[in-house]
């Protein structure tokens, strides 16, 4: 099938496992071609070479992918939670089989450095594991019933055909974080990855394949987004969505979903704000903001976009994080030592562009980068901008970029009041050593998530999500299953003996 398309060989020879990298849709437990024989091609966003095509699927086989997912929905669901679980596990154990193979094709396709991606394949097959375990206790609940003679179950149940529909920043993870949680509830699903990404999604079906993931369950839509994510969710057939990527996308699918009634989940954009106060090691205040605004190359929703520090240690604190800046290493993800890759695509380049133009225009001062990178077109120079201001761009639109901006702030209520100046409500970082500060920070931080002294947080058994315009519902964890089922009430009366 490979010898069928055009691949560059230079990738092929790089992977020991060749079809890992399929330049097909996976559709009903096949490989597929558009009937159009149409196709877009996905390129290096470090050197701008073609690395291959896929297919660009209509509504119509969309449609087809749909119909396969809703017949393949009976035999799923009805499987023993450990038959799913089995063939879940299976799924794991074959990702972190080929892991440098898959993260080989992520950075490939997504730019991030080679060690970012082989954590990343790590952390997506780390959802499968969970929720290989979660299949096992779908459990419901007995009610004590109000009535007489009666038995009183609330069941939970697959809510259907789920479609996933994800962004290019994690390639894998937002694939996995979704579709195992809705597998291993007995739901089957259609995937549609970022165009810029639909290798690392095509290889999960390869493995999903050979893990014995039975047809139809699993499948990988590959075209234009307004086609086929139209069709998702026009489609009485689909019953849940569920979209990771920007708020403005997101608020769209809720709009286009609305004519036929679906379950919706939405991981949408963050606008972290980054909290220092002058009561702990200024090192490593200076460290947590370079990985809590660095990570994915900035190109992250978690990523820190308004660094606000207490005004007692403002300038040492740029200083050193100055300093820091500078010295990132940014390259070609494959390389040795790179920290910052490439930007997805010309339009996120412009965007820091304009975001630093705007701030320096308004009176932020420039203490690190501030341009492009020689390696390429799409590189930006990690950047610092100070004394940033509400009225500046960078303060009100996430960034997704490798500009870090900071702004003084002088006590408790000032800064709470700063953070929560957002329609967003994703993450917050907050580094004190005070307890009562924490205590009462924690409470008052208007997001659904905050990382106190640290800024690792994400991992499979804990609730991610946002509030206000950064999302519904929650990923991970026992919470994360339960976006995909429905409660069944029975009431069953019995005649009394
Ligand atoms: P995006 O532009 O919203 O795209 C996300 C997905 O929606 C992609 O598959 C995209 O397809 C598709 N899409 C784009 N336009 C569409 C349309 N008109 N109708 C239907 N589907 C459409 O977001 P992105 O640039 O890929 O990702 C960055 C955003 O994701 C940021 O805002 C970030 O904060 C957010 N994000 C959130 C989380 C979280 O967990 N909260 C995690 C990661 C990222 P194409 O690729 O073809 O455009």
């Amino acid at each position: 099938m490979l010898e069928a398309v055009k691949m560059q060989e230079g990738v092929l020879d790089r992977l020991s496992d060749r079809r890992l990298l399929r330049p097909l849709a996976y559709v009903d437990g096949q490989w597929c071609a558009a009937a159009s024989a149409v196709t877009s091609s996905v390129s290096d966003p470090a050197t701008g070479a073609t690395l291959g095509t896929v297919p660009d699927l209509d509504a119509a086989e969309t449609g087809r992918a749909v119909a396969a997912a809703q017949r393949a929905l009976t035999a799923w669901r009805a499987l023993l939670p450990q038959e799913r679980a089995r063939i879940l596990r299976a799924w794991h154990d074959g990702m972190l089989a080929a892991r440098e193979d898959l993260a080989l094709i992520m950075t490939l396709e997504q730019g991030k450095p080679y060690a970012e991606a082989l954590g990343e394949i790590a952390y997506a097959a780390s959802f499968i594991e969970w929720y290989a375990e979660e299949a096992k206790r779908l459990n419901g609940e007995t009610i004590a019933s109000h009535l007489p003679n009666r038995h009183m179950t609330a069941r939970r149940e697959p809510v259907g055909v789920v479609a996933c529909v994800t962004p290019w920043n994690f390639p894998s993870a937002m694939i996995t974080r979704k579709a195992a949680a809705a597998l291993a509830a007995g739901c089957s699903v259609v995937v549609r990855p970022a165009s810029e990404t639909p290798f690392s999604a095509l290889a999960l079906a390869e493995l999903a394949d050979r893990a014995g993931l039975p047809a139809g369950v699993f499948n990988v839509v590959t075209g234009n987004a307004r086609t086929i994510v139209g069709e998702l969710t026009r489609n009485p057939a689909v019953r849940a969505i569920s979209f990771t990527g920007s708020t403005e996308i997101g608020a769209r699918l809720i709009a286009e979903s609305a004519p036929t009634v679906k379950r919706l989940s939405m991981e949408l954009g963050g606008h972290a704000p980054f909290i220092l106060f002058p009561d702990g090691d200024l090192d490593d205040g200076v460290e947590a903001a370079l990985a809590a605004k660095f990570q994915t190359s900035g190109q992250d929703c978690l990523a820190a976009n308004r660094i606000y520090v207490h005004r007692d240690i403002y300038e040492p604190f740029l200083a050193r994080y100055a300093a820091r800046i500078d010295a990132l290493c940014v390259g070609n993800g494959l390389d040795d030592g790179v920290e910052i890759g490439p930007l997805m695509h010309e339009r996120a380049v412009d965007k820091c562009t304009a975001q630093v133009a705007d701030a320096l225009a308004k009176g932020a001062r420039l203490l690190a980068g501030g341009e492009g990178h020689p390696a390429g077109p799409l590189f930006y120079r990690p950047t610092l901008i100070a004394d940033m201001t509400p009225d500046m761009q960078i303060a009100r639109e996430e960034t997704f970029g490798p500009v870090a901006a900071v702004a003084p702030f002088d006590d408790e209520e000032q800064a709470v009041e700063l953070a929560n100046d957002t329609e967003y409500g994703l993450v917050a970082y907050l580094y004190t050593q005070d307890h009562g500060r924490i205590c009462r920070m924690t409470d008052a931080l208007d997001y659904g998530m905050v990382a106190v002294n640290c800024v690792k947080i994400t991992g499979h058994p804990v609730p991610f999500g946002g509030v206000k315009q950064s999302g519904l519902g929650r990923e991970g964890g026992a919470w994360g299953i339960d976006e995909f089922t429905e409660l069944k009430y029975v009431c069953a009366a019995y005649r009394a003996g």
